[in-house]
């Protein structure tokens, strides 16, 4: 059984680096934020709960987060066990968990400001069909126009250097706390996350000890992002 925290910046890879694990390894990979924008789409009473909260981007009480995740866990569909991703965050969820369920480690995938900044700021999205873009890793084949429908490339509101900013004090303020606690309970294990998803997903399993990977066995590149 292993069981899993990963924790990153926003963009650094939290979200692909779950999924090359928990595919090849059965893990579940279980997103915290994902659960909350199931109950939002499929309109349940916790996605009336937090349908503003969310797309504002703020938390969610700890005590709803509290039941979600005791909930999800409960459901036992983890024989090989899991990764958690979006949770904790805070130090009252990280304390909650250290009592109530053991863990592995915490995959902390570390990136400095500025590679975060130079990805998220390289993000585009097409005006028209909603395709996602990447100057640096995913670029269009004319300039400026979506390879599907030809719409126009646009940046995402919240993608600007300003918004940026705000959203990376914010998760230093929460998060930096959250690792330290695990930290000191001798958890954690940093991975340079600047490397290529494949590097990245070895370092990873260099530091836990896990079977080594194999890309040939890897999740499809195209269906995982970020
Ligand atoms: P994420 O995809 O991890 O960024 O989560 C999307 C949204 O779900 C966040 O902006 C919060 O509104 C909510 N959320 C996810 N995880 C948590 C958490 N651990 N505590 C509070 N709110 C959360």
């Amino acid at each position: 059984m292993r069981k899993y925290v990963i924790m990153g910046v926003q963009g650094s890879g939290k979200g692909t680096q779950s999924k090359l694990l928990a595919d090849d390894l059965d893990l579940v990979h279980i997103s915290v934020g994902d659960i909350f924008r199931w109950h939002v789409k499929n309109h349940t009473k916790i996605g009336a709960q937090v349908r503003r909260l969310v797309a504002a981007g703020e938390l969610v009480g700890d005590d709803l987060v509290e039941d979600v995740v005791r909930e999800r866990l409960q459901l036992h569909d983890w024989n090989y066990g899991f990764v958690i991703d979006g949770f904790p965050r805070n130090r009252r969820q990280t304390e909650f968990f250290l009592e109530s369920y053991d863990i592995d480690g915490v995959i902390h995938l570390d990136l400095p400001d500025e590679e975060v900044r130079r990805r998220v700021l390289a993000r585009r999205l097409c005006s028209q069909c909603g395709m996602d873009y990447n100057l640096i890793a995913h670029r269009p084949e004319v300039e400026g126009r979506c390879d599907v429908c030809g719409g126009e490339l646009v940046s995402r509101a919240d993608d600007s250097p300003d918004a940026l900013a705000r959203r990376l004090r914010d998760y230093h303020s929460k998060i930096d706390p959250v690792i330290e606690l695990f930290r000191r309970k001798e958890y954690v294990m940093t991975v340079d996350a600047r490397a290529d998803k494949y590097t990245v997903q070895q370092s990873i399993r260099d530091r836990f000890n896990l079977p080594p990977f194999d890309p040939a066995r890897g999740a499809d590149p195209a269906q995982v992002q970020g």
